[in-house]
């Protein structure tokens, strides 16, 4: 670089990171709406509901008590040890206080796990349709994520001949996330146990994103890789937090469970970086476990109304000319296939967006163009009324598509 000539310039981290697509959807949402337009809103990434009370009282305590100073950076101890009591009773062997970090959000928690184990020059594997945050994080820690592909077709589910091919010896970690955002695909614990052999067979970590593991329909359960093998266990980095499970996403409290030698480096670089998560708020994360029938109702009286959502939406999604969707198992979204319709999934967002005030996420944030994200975290109102609008939408491409009638 030649001296004294402009300005230095941005850093190669600041350079190649790509905005949050997500949030970017949303603010253009939030901009039509703010000028008095009437917009059907399918981009929130977060529950529509709010906080329950106990936990917000629990917090609203905390503060009053004078909770407001610096506390231990891996977070409060009795919420590091409430979080380790209810990992160890999901099957995940002993787990020790020492071995969980709060941090400032789940999406935190996965930012720092990623920066504990990967090194520039290491490769990450990555399953795509893929949370959009994984693959900018893998680069900020001089990582080359390798996507790995898997459609609709297979239910959004990789196979394990897949994984296995795209892990190379530069590979030091495998991201996984079921329930998944975006497509709301859950694996089977059968499925998920084979994609968790590779990786123990290959000696290569695995980074478990479990932020939706509570919220599932039509009686499936999420399982978690740590909880397989005591093999399995070694290699895991479990991630999650409280904001989809308890609608609590403007609270910032994330959590990382991880052998201890991994759960200490994290700690140690939240300690660099933020410091603790916010105090007065782990109080209100912590009424969760002391009044676990109150927490476990609220879930229940959100995932009834989810679950009701989601069949209606999908139902409404399948309905339309050119549109296939798979029936989501888990989190709030449905991931709809687009492609016979003939538009990349950026142009079908921002068209449908203009000339029908519908607003979803396009596929392409998610590295599947073919395909474009809905949250059913809205009412039952805006997803009849947005899919009239889609239906519409659909209708319009779907006829432009169709063959000129052959003359006889
Ligand atoms: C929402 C989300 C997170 C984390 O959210 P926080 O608000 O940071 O706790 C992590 N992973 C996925 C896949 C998510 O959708």
């Amino acid at each position: 670089m030649s001296q004294g000539t402009g300005e230095p310039g941005l850093s190669i981290w600041a350079r190649q990171i790509a905005p949050s697509p997500t949030l970017a959807v949303d603010a253009k949402a939030k901009a039509l709406k703010a000028a008095g337009k009437d917009v059907c809103v399918f981009g929130a990434g977060e529950p529509d509901f709010d906080t329950p009370d106990f936990m917000k009282e629990a917090c609203a305590k905390a503060l009053r008590d004078g909770q407001t100073k610096y506390i231990a950076t891996a977070g409060l101890p009795a919420l590091r040890a409430a979080i380790a009591a209810d990992y160890q009773a999901r099957g995940f062997g002993e787990i020790k206080d020492t071995q969980v970090v709060v941090s400032p959000g789940g999406k935190f928690s996965c930012y720092l796990a990623i920066l504990a184990v990967v090194s520039p020059g290491d490769e990450v594997v990555v399953p795509a349709p893929y949370w959009v945050s994984y693959p900018e994080m893998v680069k900020l820690a001089g990582g080359t994520p390798r996507i790995v592909f898997a459609g609709d077709e297979t239910g959004f589910r990789l196979k394990p001949e897949k994984l296995r091919a795209a892990i190379t010896p530069k590979t030091k970690l495998v991201i996984l996330n079921s329930p998944s955002n975006p497509t709301g695909a859950v694996y089977p614990r059968v499925e998920l146990e084979a994609l968790v052999k590779v990786c123990v067979e290959k000696g290569v970590y695995i980074l478990s994103d479990e932020i939706y593991e509570q919220l599932t329909y039509d009686g499936v359960k999420a399982s978690s890789p740590a909880t397989f093998s005591p093999e399995a266990a070694r290699l895991t980095l479990t991630a999650s937090g409280f904001s989809k499970t308890y609608a609590m996403t403007g609270w910032r409290l994330g959590t990382l469970v991880a052998p201890q030698k991994i759960a200490s480096a994290v700690a140690d670089l939240q300690s660099q970086t933020t410091s603790n998560a916010t105090s007065f708020a782990q109080f209100g994360a912590l009424a969760a476990y002391q009044q676990p029938d109150k927490a476990r109702a609220a879930v229940a009286a959100m995932l009834q109304v989810f679950d009701r959502r989601r069949l209606l939406l999908w139902k409404g999604l399948n309905a339309l000319p050119g549109v296939r969707c798979f029936r989501s198992e888990g989190a709030f979204y449905l991931f709809p296939n687009i492609s016979a319709l003939g538009l990349g999934s950026d142009e079908f967002a921002s068209r449908l967006l203009d000339e029908e005030l519908v607003a979803l996420v396009q596929g392409s944030g998610f590295g599947a163009d073919d395909y474009v994200r809905l949250s059913y975290a809205t009412s039952d109102e805006v997803i009849q009324k947005g899919l009239e609008r889609l239906g519409r939408f659909c209708a319009r491409l779907a006829e432009k598509r169709k063959p000129a009638p052959v003359r006889a």
